[in-house]
């Protein structure tokens, strides 16, 4: 099954519904970055989520950013989204691995400990939206949630989950992200809440082999769900030669004397896909010549 993002509406439009599937997404980054299976789980959500944000934005040139900083063992995870649901991400320690917490399951508050979460929104202005929050629980939906609250000002409801296989790779991966809209009533807020009061996981509902329609069936059901659309997802990196070239130059003449001081080629590896830019000494020698000192 592919990836895909569901969008709808419920209660007349009082609230906006996204769920999505993302198992395959997660298993690319879990390869590329050979992470650890509480690392996948870590990152696996915040691009789950990534993508599913990145779905919200108005414009297709723009980008959303997520970056935690942290003071658990993964230190830090970055994810990076577009409207069409691009999604890359990249760990700062990718192959942490920790017991199972008090539940059995996979640690991911614990890989991330406590810290700050920023979203970054470039929608072509001047100046990018951020917002920053401290992180609840390091558990990623808790934190995307208060960050909607606090950070937006949109009371939301987010459930993301990552299950491994036996050997490691993604067995499921998903999510959901419910958004009351200001002039949501009473009686429908009750009605929500009584419902994620009661139902199971994400991944144990992806498990049982629900796709995302059936999961928002689930939730919203009784809501009157109206599903607008589905858009795939998928892994994607944008980066090419010449942006790695512009990153070099922006780091400024020292250090690029510095490497040229080295007399060899530089070897950069991409930080989201691990593709390698191989740069001969003259092609520093150019660089040099473009960048600021
Ligand atoms: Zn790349």
């Amino acid at each position: 099954m592919k990836d895909y993002i569901v969008r709808a509406t419920a209660a007349n439009a009082q609230i906006r519904a996204f769920a999505m599937t993302s198992r395959a997404l997660v298993e690319e980054a879990r390869r590329v970055h050979e992470l650890s299976p509480v690392i996948t789980a870590a990152l696996g959500r915040l691009l789950t989520a990534g993508a599913m944000m990145g779905s919200m934005l108005k414009g297709e040139k723009d980008v959303l950013t997520m970056q935690i900083h942290c003071d658990g063992p993964v230190r830090g995870l970055a994810v990076t989204a577009d409207a069409k649901a691009n999604v890359k991400g990249t760990a700062l320690a990718p192959q942490v691995m920790l017991p199972p917490n008090g539940l059995g399951k996979l640690d991911v508050g614990g890989a991330v400990g406590s810290g700050i979460l920023s979203v970054i929104k470039d929608m072509g202005l001047k100046e990018p939206y951020v917002g920053q929050t401290q992180l609840q629980t390091g558990e990623i939906a808790e934190d995307l949630t208060y960050y909607f609250a606090t950070s937006e000002q949109v009371p939301s409801a987010v459930g993301l989950g990552v299950l491994m296989e036996k050997d490691n790779t993604v067995r499921q991966a998903g999510g959901f992200i419910l958004q009351l809209m200001p002039f949501a009533e009473d009686e429908t807020i009750n009605a929500l809440e009584e419902k994620l009061r009661t139902m199971d996981s994400v991944t144990n509902i992806l498990d049982a082999g629900s796709t995302p329609e059936q999961l928002l069936e689930l939730l919203l059901g009784d809501l009157g769900l109206e599903i607008n659309d589905t858009i795939p997802a998928q892994y994607h990196c944008d980066c090419c030669r010449e942006r790695v070239e512009r990153a070099i130059i922006s780091i400024g003449k020292k250090d690029i004397q510095e490497m040229l001081d080295d007399g060899k080629p530089v070897e950069v590896r991409c930080q989201f896909c691990d593709k390698i830019y191989n740069f001969e000494v003259e092609d520093l020698e150019k660089m040099l010549t473009e960048a600021r000192s």
